[in-house]
């Protein structure tokens, strides 16, 4: 059993292992002026910057994004032109065949792993939410397969809402390169990226991140010679 002391020991390490966390993190974030003229060269950059994969409703953007997992936006709107004439409703993916719903998603990779998100998925939303995707954070991560990552893919695309920021792969590289955070985790990405973004921007700088990581700040070879940003990068020319 704890003592007293013991407890208060305890208290006292981990106060001390938090102020050296603290510590470690010798970070300081651009300045608001920096953050704005990256966010307006990004929209003269990217003046494309939308959601790519097509749906018609709330439902059809989760499926698609829940896809989008390790595949191109391409791939997936191939799939889900056919995907979307076969399942219309939640309940249609809930009883899904599985034999047919992977053939259908196969080329899409991880077919197995999707296609049983996919169907976790739609039960929940039958189970919980009468069918109908919900348009908030704290009820659409509740559902298998659904985190914050695609539910803001959700929110932002089928209900125009910010609750947060998309952090995919690109983002979390593009971000940490720029000096827009110095976290790994993409929940702490993202936090750090609310804290100096501001909110009406969310949406856009989620998708236009996603955009500049593609076409110029690639994860082996960045294009730093062809990069809008560069004058603004502290990792320019560095690789
Ligand atoms: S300058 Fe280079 S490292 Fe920085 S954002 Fe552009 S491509 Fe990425």
């Amino acid at each position: 059993m704890a003592t007293e002391s013991s407890l208060k020991k305890g208290t006292k390490a981990s106060k001390s292992k938090k102020k050296t966390d603290k510590k470690k993190r010798n970070f300081t974030p651009p300045p608001p002026e920096k953050i704005d003229k990256i966010i307006a060269i990004l929209g003269e950059t990217h003046p494309d910057a939308k959601v790519a994969l097509r749906f018609n409703n709330p439902l059809e953007i989760l499926v698609a994004t829940i896809l989008s997992a390790q595949c191109t936006d391409e791939r997936v709107n191939k799939v889900t032109k056919t995907l979307f004439n076969r399942y219309r409703t939640a309940q249609d993916y809930a009883e899904a065949d599985m034999d047919e719903l992977r053939d259908i998603i196969r080329s899409t990779g991880f077919f197995n792993q999707k296609s049983k998100y996919i169907v976790e998925m739609a039960k929940g939303l039958v189970a919980k939410f009468n069918g109908k995707v919900p348009d908030n954070m704290d009820d659409l991560i509740t559902l298998p397969g659904v985190a914050r990552k695609t539910a803001n893919v959700v929110l932002s695309a089928a209900f125009g809402k910010s609750e947060g920021i998309v952090v995919d792969t690109h983002v979390k590289r593009v971000s940490f390169r720029l000096g827009l955070t110095d976290q790994t985790n993409p929940e702490k990405i993202e936090k750090d990226l609310m804290k100096i973004i501001p909110k009406d921007k969310w949406i856009f700088m989620g998708i236009a991140l996603i955009f500049h990581g593609r076409r110029f700040c690639k994860a082996r070879k960045p294009l730093c010679d062809d990069c809008s940003l560069s004058e603004l990068c502290p990792s320019a020319f560095s690789f």
